[in-house]
C-alpha cells in the first residue's frame, strides 16, 4: 500500500495571516511531503507493507514509526485548521468546561504546555478512556494513541511550523493559532 499526501482541507492561503502561504509551501509541500516518502521508501519488505498508519504507529519503532506518524500528526494538525476560532455552545464546550473550568483557562493552560515543550514536537487535547480531557506533549514525532489516549486536536511545535512567520518567537504563534482553530472538527473528533 502506497501512502499519499492528502490534499488540505482548504487553500493554501486560508489561514493567512496567522500562518503563510510560504510556510504551508514548506510545512505542508515540503516537510508532510517527505514524511509521506520517506514511509513510502521504508515499509516494502517489511511487516508493515499493508498495514494503515495507526497501526504503524502503534507497533512501529525507529524510522518507520517517526515517518508514520509524522504523516498522521500533520494530517491531523491541518485538518484541526480553518475555522474560526469559535467554540460554539455544545458537547466540546461543556467538557471543557467541566475538566479546565472555562474555554480561556483551557487555552492558557494549552499555550503554556506548548509554549515550554523542550525543543520539537506536539502539544495535544486528548481524551483519556474515562472521557476525560487531558493537555498533554509528545515530542518529536510522539503521539498520544501510544499511550491509549484519543488525540482532539494538536499544536506544531516544531520550528517549521513557525519560524517563516514568526521566527524564533513561539509563543506568538500559538496566540495567533487560536484565531484558526476549526473546533466544529475538533467536537466531530469527541468518542
Ligand atoms: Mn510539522
Amino acid at each position: 500500500m502506497k501512502f499519499e499526501l492528502p490534499a488540505l482541507p482548504y487553500a493554501t492561503e486560508a489561514l493567512e495571516p496567522v500562518i503563510s502561504e510560504k510556510t504551508i509551501s514548506f510545512h505542508y509541500g515540503k516537510h508532510h511531503q517527505a514524511y509521506v516518502n520517506n514511509l513510502n521508501n521504508l515499509v516494502p519488505g517489511t511487516r508493515f507493507e499493508n498495514a494503515t498508519l495507526e497501526q504503524i504507529i502503534r507497533e512501529a519503532e525507529g524510522g518507520i514509526f517517526n515517518n508514520a506518524a509524522q504523516v498522521w500528526n500533520h494530517t491531523f494538525y491541518w485538518e484541526g485548521l480553518g475555522g474560526d476560532g469559535v467554540l460554539k455552545a455544545g458537547k466540546l464546550q461543556e467538557k471543557i468546561n467541566t475538566h479546565f473550568g472555562s474555554f480561556e483557562n483551557f487555552k492558557e493552560v494549552f499555550a503554556d504546555s506548548a509554549a515550554k515543550l523542550f525543543g520539537s514536537g506536539w502539544a495535544w487535547l486528548v481524551e483519556d478512556k474515562e472521557g476525560v480531557l487531558k493537555i498533554v506533549q509528545t515530542s518529536n514525532a510522539g503521539n498520544p494513541m501510544c499511550d491509549g489516549l484519543k488525540p482532539l486536536f494538536t499544536c506544531d511545535v516544531w520550528e517549521h511550523a513557525y519560524y517563516i512567520d514568526y521566527k524564533n518567537r513561539r509563543p506568538d504563534y500559538i496566540k495567533a493559532f487560536w484565531g484558526i482553530v476549526n473546533w466544529k472538527k475538533v467536537e466531530e473528533r469527541l468518542g
